[in-house]
């Protein structure tokens, strides 16, 4: 290995995969420097539920095994190591959803990503912390363990996969999967200060992601860099006949938008902000670093205006119906007979399959999901159907209608990811709406199936990161990348380098192998 542990596991994953194509590093001491990182960096940050380090090992020596032709057919992150949410099905290895229902399932098969990272080389590390089966916005409601931020160890790294975000951030994984249903792939990304993608809905195969609310589901990237985020889209995305809302089409040139992007050149694009997501209930520093950020799209030349969505004050409310209701029916296949958990009725109570489907929901599922359960089987109840989830679908699509008007006067929109910066362990435990209200500017792009992303637009006054959203028209992905990537570039400069280099990681400190 050229270099120590802690400068290694600071690159991106384009300069890994670029340094192993050149045969500086094997895949192999990448997986070891980032396995050393993770067992320095998990007491404090505790993003994995399970590490799969013999897995991954096992994959990275198979790849460096591979002839240089063999190699160099591959995709440039070929070798580069990955954390995968444990909301993802992985063939040998324990898959949770991070509740006691699943506890102990171990999966036959691979989701559809998974199969495509393999073919791609990437070595798997281990699996990450969500809120259990992706219902909250902090990582609180895990059934085995909290998450930390790695800007702030007393502070949520959002949710619901904040250990993926805190993988990537912490730099105990290069890159992560993640799933985003209301915004659990960007809010988490806006609190660490990662890049987080939510795909174009159908543009990535849902086909082994565990199903929270299937109109609303997508897997996506997480990196450190919007490069490294449009390369592994561009693994994962594409036709998959297993998943029948999957876009027949293949993945978007979105790895060509972002290098395009780079060139900080933005002269014709059209940037829209969108009205009803700024200003009020949006931290102060939150808005001054996302109005800087405008100024730069600006200074590089496009054109922004602000652009009016009306509708979009619904949709909260909306999700908040269609999503329950979504999970109460996805739900209900663990009853106890087919995966995980099995609690028989005790001594006395009749010991039928209704009873033991009963004491084993009661036992296996936190109150967060329970509570999700509850509110969407009474919206689709019988005489409050057309009321409630009728009502949310007609939202939907008005929702749907203000983002087409809005694409026909702008290229790409733009918008804070997230209200507030990260906020304390437990300071939104107790008050559900309080925590709901994290989602107000991720959830429309879900409910209106367009791609969404959030990168780092710098740090508040509070010291903690703010993200920058573009959203983007249904299967342009690409038309997000580039203004992304040139926005990235831009504050890159001012920053002398990465939002990185302002985080204090102890853990790295004192790794064998490491820098002076
Ligand atoms: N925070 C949102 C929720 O709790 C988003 C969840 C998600 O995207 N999986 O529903």
């Amino acid at each position: 290995m050229t270099e120590a542990t802690n400068e290694l596991v600071k690159l991106s994953a384009a300069e890994m995969g670029a340094a192993i194509k050149k045969g500086d590093v094997s895949s192999r001491e990448l997986v070891d420097a980032h396995l050393a990182v993770i067992e320095a960096a998990e007491p404090s940050i505790k993003a994995f539920l399970k590490v799969s380090g013999d897995v991954a090992r096992e994959q990275a020596d198979a790849f460096d095994a591979k002839s240089a032709d063999e190699k160099a057919a591959l995709p440039q992150l070929a070798g580069v190591p990955i954390a995968i949410k444990d909301m993802i099905v992985t063939k040998g290895i324990e898959t949770t959803a991070a509740s006691k229902i699943l506890e102990g399932w171990i999966p036959p098969y691979d989701a559809t990503v998974i199969e495509k990272l393999k073919a791609a080389g990437m070595p798997i590390l281990g699996k990450t912390n969500l809120d259990e089966f992706a219902q909250g916005s902090s990582t609180e409601h895990s059934a085995y363990q909290t998450t930390h931020n790695p800007w702030d160890t007393d502070r949520v790294p959002g949710g619901s996969g904040g250990g993926s975000a805190s993988a990537v951030a912490a730099f105990e994984a290069p890159l992560a999967l993640g799933t985003d249903t209301g915004g659990s792939i960007r809010q988490p990304g806006a609190l660490t200060g990662t890049v987080g993608v939510k795909p174009t809905y159908g543009g990535v195969s849902r086909f082994g992601a565990i199903a929270m609310a299937s109109s609303l589901d997508q897997i996506g990237p997480v990196s450190r860099t919007v490069l490294d985020s449009a390369l592994l889209q561009e693994i994962i995305g594409g036709n998959d006949r297993r998943d029948s809302t999957s876009i027949p089409e293949g993945p978007r040139p979105m790895v060509a938008a972002a290098r395009e992007g780079a060139k900080r050149d933005l002269k014709g694009v059209k940037v829209g902000l969108i009205k009803e997501l700024s200003g009020d209930g949006f931290q102060a520093g939150v808005s001054a670093r996302f109005n800087e950020a405008v100024d730069k799209l600006k200074e590089m030349g496009a054109e922004v205006v602000e652009v009016s969505c009306p509708r979009l004050e619904y949709a909260l409310g909306a999700y908040y119906i269609i999503m329950p209701s979504e999970v109460s029916s996805n739900l209900a296949r663990y009853d106890g007979m087919r995966y995980g958990l099995r609690v028989m009725p005790p001594a006395g109570v009749p010991q039928t399959a209704a009873n033991m489907m009963a004491y084993t929901r009661e036992a296996g599922f936190g109150d967060e999901v329970k509570r999700r359960i509850i509110l969407g089987t009474y919206a689709l109840s019988a005489g409050y159907y057309d009321a409630w989830y009728g009502s949310a679908q007609k939202v939907r699509t008005l929702i749907i209608e203000d983002f087409k008007k809005a694409f026909e006067q702008v290229d790409v929109l733009v918008c804070p990811t997230s209200p507030t910066t990260a906020f304390k362990l437990g300071e939104k435990t107790s008050d559900p709406l309080a925590m709901y209200m994290n989602d107000i500017a991720t959830i429309p792009a879900n409910l209106a199936g367009v791609p969404a992303m959030s990168i780092p637009a710098g740090l508040s006054d509070d010291g903690l990161p703010v993200g920058f959203q573009f959203i983007a028209p249904q299967q342009r992905d690409e038309v997000m990348y580039k203004p992304a990537a040139a926005l990235e570039a831009a504050l890159e400069e001012d920053w002398n380098g990465p939002i990185w280099k302002d985080l204090k990681a102890p853990w790295l400190d004192g790794l064998a192998g490491s820098a002076k």
